[in-house]
Order: structure tokens, then sequence, then C-alpha cells
């Protein structure tokens, strides 16, 4: 009866014994005194981020909601949200609009973190809609108190470029936009980079963009960092992305660099740069998180294994709308 009391009380699984003589009886202990069974906790579980796919299926038969003027952060405005891009159809594959990649890397992506525990909240549920601008995107992390906000984008830049990076904000506009947001986009982009995905060959220095005209990181007051996943325009990533194996490895790359980063950002040490109780910081000195400098020479390793990417067979990509007129431009991040 006493053992029945004992066993009612507590949760299931994390049973402290009090007395010595019953971790006796269970061959699974590993030291004595100080028996811990139980793994410890995860330091993602239950964290929040907040993923963005950029632009939205709607935007490009609704130009007039989606040009409307918002903030741009910095004194100026932008367009409340782009059409984005597309790749450009040819005998193999059919064009995929941007929106419809970003949506499903985005999935993809929230899968795989929520499968390590973490709260994931996204600034569109659909491919569908209209939207939301960009200013309200930036506000939604503060709002749903995520952790990290990434936005998930794809390029259309000229053809001969290819290769992914990340942009974040610059000159930082609060202390989030600092070194969480650098050390964030650099943890991002060795992620992608040990997925074998190849480094920007036309923008930004090793895969990384300093940009002051991205409204949506210019407005956010949480970590932040977009992710141009490749060139919609280059053959090569244009193949990678229309291919259910190619989009996988963009997802599991981000996943990996958000996890990472999480790990070395406690959600406590994360409040206290939001509560602008560390020092708000102007350089990007304190950028340097120990790792992203030592981990700068591991990107032209990973070259050799991206060809693989290219080799996979035709597969028709699920693009759902076939309404992508939309015009190119050098980024498709507002
Ligand atoms: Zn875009």
């Amino acid at each position: 009866m006493l053992v029945a009391a004992l066993l009612a009380g507590c949760g299931g699984g994390d049973a402290v014994d009090p007395a010595p003589a019953a971790s006796v009886s269970d061959g699974a202990s590993v030291a004595d005194g100080s028996v811990e069974p139980t793994p410890a906790p995860s330091p993602v579980a239950g964290r929040i981020v907040l993923l963005d796919p950029g632009h939205n299926g709607g935007n490009a038969t609704n130009t007039s909601a989606i040009n409307k003027k918002v903030p741009d952060g910095r004194g100026g405005t932008k367009a409340c949200n782009t059409t984005g891009t597309t790749t450009d159809e040819d005998d193999e594959y059919l064009a995929l609009p941007e929106h419809a990649f970003n949506f499903v890397v985005a999935e993809s992506v929230k899968g795989l973190l929520e499968s390590k525990g973490v709260v994931v909240k996204m600034t569109r549920e659909d491919d569908k809609g209209i939207g939301p601008c960009v200013d309200k995107r930036a506000e939604m992390a503060a709002e749903v108190n995520a952790d990290a906000m990434i936005s998930i984008h794809a390029d259309g830049a000229a053809a001969s470029g290819h290769g992914f990076h990340i942009a974040y904000s610059k000159p930082p506009l609060n202390a989030a936009q600092g070194p969480p947001s650098v050390s964030l986009a650099t943890a991002l982009r060795d992620s992608m980079s040990a997925e074998g995905l190849i480094i920007s060959t036309y923008i930004g220095k090793q895969g990384l963009s300093a940009r002051d005209d991205l409204a949506g990181l210019n407005l956010s007051k949480r970590p932040a960092a977009l992710v141009e996943c490749g060139n919609m325009k280059n053959h090569d990533d244009k193949v990678a992305m229309s291919n259910p194996q190619g989009r996988a490895r963009f997802a599991e790359g981000i996943a990996a660099g958000i996890l990472d980063w999480l790990t070395h950002n406690s959600a406590q040490s994360l409040r206290a740069v939001s509560s602008g109780k560390t020092k708000s910081t102007t350089s990007e000195s304190a950028s340097s998180s120990t790792k992203s400098t030592a981990t700068t020479k591991s990107t032209t390793t990973a070259k050799s294994k991206s060809s693989s990417t290219t080799s996979t067979t035709k597969s028709t990509p699920k693009s759902t709308s076939s309404s992508s007129t939309s015009t190119t431009k050098s980024s498709t991040a507002n």
C-alpha cells in the first residue's frame, strides 16, 4: 500500500527513490548516490520560433492590397508585400513560384523543429492568401514571443549567380538585431553549408549579406534572419528547388541552423536582450560568437557534395498556381 501511494504520487518515469535500497534492484544504475536516469532536458524543447515563408499565393492577383505602403523601419516606406519570383519553365520543369517553394520548405522546417520539441509559429498558414504585410510579419515575432524569426525566400537574380545567402539587418536598430541576429545568420550559413548547399557566388560575403533595406528585418524586435535559399533563375538552383530531395536539403539545413543557434542562445539570454538589459551593440565585433569564425572555412569543403543535388531525376514541382506573372528583381525579399 505504501508502494502504491508512492507510485500514485509521482508523475511517472521521473521517480526519485527515497530509499537507497530501491536503486540497487534496477540494474541500470550508473553511479551510486546521485542516480539520474532521465536525460538532460532539451535546450530547444518549448522554445518558440516564428517561420516566415516569403510572399503569398494570392499576392499576384491582389496587387492593390500588397502595394499599399508600410513603414520600412528606417524612416521610409515599402510595399506591404510583393509577389516574389519564379523559376522559368523548361522541357523538364514547370515554373515554380517562389511563394510556393517558400511555403513548402517552411512546412518541412516546421516539422523538423517540432520533432525536437520546438514550438513553431508561421506568419501565414497556407499559400493561398494575401500578405500579410512585412511590417505585420515582423510584429508577429514579438507577439508570439518568438526566440527568433526566420524568413524563407528564394532569389531572382542574373542566371549566372547561384547558391544561398542569409541576410540580416545592418546597422542594427535594436539589440536583438545585433549579435543575436548575426549569430543566427551565421548558424544558418554554417548548417546549410554543412548540408552541402552552395554558398552564394553572386551576393554577400561568405554567404552573409548585411542589409538595411529589408523591412521585415528592420522592424523585428526579436533576432531575425532571412534565408535566400538560392537563385531561381539559375539552372542548378532551379533543379534543386524543383525536386523534393533538393527541397528537403534546404529544410534540413535551415532546421539544423535554428536548432544549433537555439542550443547556444538560452531563452534567458535572449529575454535579456529583448528587454534591453544587455548592452545595445552597434558594432558587429560581438557577433563573432566563437564558432562563427571557426566554421567559416568549412564552407568551401561542402562544394563537392552539392553537385549531387543537380543529379536528381526529373520530378514535377507541385506548382499550385500557374499565375506566376511576377516580375523578377535582383532580390525578392522586402
Ligand atoms: Zn522572396
